[in-house]
């Protein structure tokens, strides 16, 4: 045990092992309910509303002693079952160039279904030639609330983690005017992870580095801080629309570099490897996998 005097808050990383939340430290995990004896909820949509008691306990205990490694791709969504699940189009001013659109006014904003969420290390299933890759940021809320004053909105965030607003174009243009939701709900379009990651861990939580790779090619590299709304503004404009829950998810936008703006275009392919990083996060890699139901041709 770490003495009373030595104690003080400090930041965590939440993850999601079959369901059981886990502190990710530096040796390993250790898994919340167990260690503390269920003082601790086992459930990280439960946690993720008791960041700060989490922090106080962590700040107890000897986080050398873990109950084993992170094995590669054991891990869940950290947010298995958020009540909603934001995005965000063209909120870098660079991928509103690339996709020939003026960058919006207000936030421009979707849903992905809960349903497409899957872990960071997870393959993801593609339904056809046309399906995108697009890194970002996602913000996990941690304190509901309406009305939110862009000043406090921090306040309501649990951390940030690694998101992929995996988008399949041709759905995703399918009608006039567009609708973007249904192109990016397929099952397996919303990879999360490898942890939720609570905001004093990082340096400049509004100026992080963010890229992704395919197949060992670098693809998207840009840094946070050229969001055409911020965080903070997120959330106040959200939170104007609904209630935002403990859990909900705010897919903030992809910076440039996606696939479809390529000359020519290039997308994912089956066998592909796809690694997400950004900075103070972590990283995640899913492979992709064509459907049993893949049809090149279809809009489906
Ligand atoms: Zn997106």
């Amino acid at each position: 045990m770490v003495t009373t005097e030595e104690r003080k808050p400090m930041g965590v990383r939440l993850a999601n092992l079959d369901g059981a939340a886990q502190l990710i430290t530096d040796p390993g995990r250790i898994d919340i309910a167990k260690r503390s004896s269920g003082s601790l909820p086992g459930d990280p949509m439960e946690l993720l509303g008791r960041m700060d008691e989490l922090s106080d306990w962590a700040s107890s205990i000897d986080l050398a002693d873990v109950d084993g490694p992170i094995v590669t791709g054991s891990l869940g969504p950290p947010v298995p079952r958020p009540s909603k699940t934001f995005g965000v189009g063209l909120n870098y001013r660079a991928h509103a160039a690339e996709a020939d659109m003026a960058a919006p006014s207000v936030p421009l904003i979707f849903t992905k279904f809960p349903s497409s969420l899957t872990g960071p290390e997870s393959d993801v299933v593609l339904p056809s030639h046309f399906t995108d890759w697009e890194v970002e940021l996602v913000v996990v809320i941690g304190r509901r609330g309406r009305y939110i004053d862009a000043d406090s909105a921090l306040d309501h965030v649990a951390g940030f983690t690694i998101g992929q607003d995996i988008s399949e174009r041709r759905v995703q243009m399918a009608t006039k005017p567009p609708q973007f939701s249904m192109g990016k709900s397929f099952d397996t379009f919303a990879p999360i992870g490898p942890a939720v990651v609570t905001l004093d861990l990082l340096e400049h939580p509004e100026d992080l580095a963010i890229g992704c790779e395919v197949a060992g090619e670098t693809m998207q590299a840009a840094r946070t801080a050229d969001l055409v709304f911020d965080v903070p503004t997120l959330i106040a404009y959200l939170s104007t629309i609904c209630t935002l829950e403990v859990g909900d998810l705010i897919f903030s936008g992809t910076p440039e570099g996606v696939g479809a703006a390529r000359k020519p275009p290039r997308f994912l392919a089956d066998g592909e490897v796809l690694t997400s990083t950004i900075e103070g996060l972590g990283s995640m890699s899913n492979r992709c996998v064509n459907s049993p139901h893949f049809d090149a041709g279809s809009v489906r």
